[in-house]
């Protein structure tokens, strides 16, 4: 066998679609062509300048040495003080990590509570790390299929269908990637009555918390109940709320027992995020909030530019989604269609397609386990969104049916 060979569980994972379309986008710009891109999941504002300025102080006093694995305690308590005003959450500093963003908080969620042969449900469509994670710890994620009419969001009828001996958890995400959903008071009371009955983990994934319209209120569904929340680890983060996906500050927050049992994990992998990042994140969350308000005004209108695009068109529709910054067109009408080079008979040839005759980058839908349609994200300028879309336009005009 090749020394090069790399491990089965790596052989098994998928590298992200998005960092593959990034690529390819990438590429086209060498040549020229001025692809604008709706591929990427990341704010398109800067950092507030307060938290920078608190990370330049914590610089400037020498504040870069190695911390406590799960965090600065004055971190961990301007956490628990977030979760209890925005949440309704009581939480203790020893019941908070602190990780290198989202991302790594949920990896050490799973790799904790997870045996292998373990299985996870996933609803999809879902954020195309999540499958990839659970095959890590060697668990096996469980697809449940969501329905375009509640926006894709899982419903405990599906639940039932995969539910088995072996499940140890859900994950839920809202407001959701890439569907928008946001889930509601009774969707999450529902699902928290069906984890009670069978004893199993909520992972709750609540990155996009401050990214909802329409008048719709973000519920952490650990805040049902005191019940269900020994079995929720909640999961969120700074880089979506405050544009700071570069500085990698994420969060779990869940029984001190399962956190203890993180801290232990993380203190052999990564040990503490940066330091001086900490400081800037307590920043980000006991300073000035109206930097949200702001960006939050931008991106509704952005939405409502797409969504009103997307729906005056003969063979796509669109869902208004309720947060995040994504839409999740229908393009399945679309197959069939003719171009110069063949025929369109998937979203993955659409968004082949979009990105070679409209130079537009788009995410297929398959990618989150959802043929059919494609992700668009809009973090990013009103220019680009009206160029992009005028250049879509030219582009289905020239498909023939
Ligand atoms: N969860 C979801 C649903 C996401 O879409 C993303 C990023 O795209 C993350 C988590 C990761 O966030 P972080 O930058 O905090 O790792």
């Amino acid at each position: 066998m090749s020394i090069f060979n790399v491990s089965s569980v790596i052989k098994n994972i998928k590298t992200s679609a998005s960092i593959a379309i990034r690529a390819k986008t990438v590429e086209l710009n060498k040549q020229g062509e001025n692809v604008i891109s709706f591929a990427t999941g990341e704010p398109d504002f800067d950092t507030p300048e307060n938290i920078k300025k608190a990370a330049k102080h914590a610089i400037e006093i020498g504040f870069t040495k190695y911390t406590a694995v799960d965090g600065i305690v004055d971190l961990r308590k301007a956490i628990c003080h977030k979760l209890k005003i925005d949440n309704n959450l009581v939480y203790s500093a020893n019941e908070i990590i602190v990780s290198n963003g989202a991302k790594q908080a949920l990896y050490n969620t799973l790799r904790t509570i997870c045996n292998p042969g373990d299985h996870v449900i996933v609803p999809t469509p879902c954020w195309v790390t999540y499958p990839e994670q659970i095959k890590l710890t060697g668990a096996i994620p469980i697809f449940t299929y969501g329905n375009e009419s509640n926006n894709f969001k899982l419903t405990v009828n599906e639940l039932k269908k995969k539910i088995t001996k072996k499940t140890r958890g859900m994950i839920i995400n809202s407001p959701s990637n890439p569907a928008g959903a946001v889930y509601s008071k009774r969707d999450l009371e529902e699902l928290s009555e069906f984890a009670l009955e069978k004893n199993m983990w909520i992972i709750s994934d609540e990155i996009y918390e401050k990214l909802v319209y329409h008048n719709k209120k973000h519920i952490s569904i650990a805040s049902i109940s005191p019940e269900i929340k020994n079995l929720v680890i909640t999961i969120n983060g700074l880089s979506k709320s405050y544009a700071m996906t570069g500085w990698r500050v994420g969060y779990a927050a869940g029984a001190k027992e399962i956190i203890k049992s993180m801290k232990k994990l993380q203190g052999h992998t990564t040990a503490n995020i940066n330091s001086i990042t900490q400081k800037a994140a307590i920043e980000a969350l006991t300073g000035p909030q109206d930097f949200i308000d702001l960006m939050l005004t931008e991106y509704y209108s952005r939405k409502n530019k797409m969504l009103e695009y997307f729906n005056s068109l003969e063979r796509v529709s669109c869902n208004n989604p309720d947060g995040a910054f994504y839409v999740f067109p229908n393009v399945s009408k679309l197959y069939g269609a003719k171009y110069e080079k063949g025929i369109l008979v998937n979203d993955f040839d659409i968004a082949n397609y979009l990105l070679e005759y409209a130079h537009i980058a788009v995410v297929p839908g398959s990618s989150y386990y959802c043929p059919g349609y494609i992700r668009l994200s809009y973090a990013t300028s009103m220019e680009n969104i009206e160029k992009g879309l005028e250049r879509m336009s030219i582009a289905l005009q020239n498909l023939v049916f």
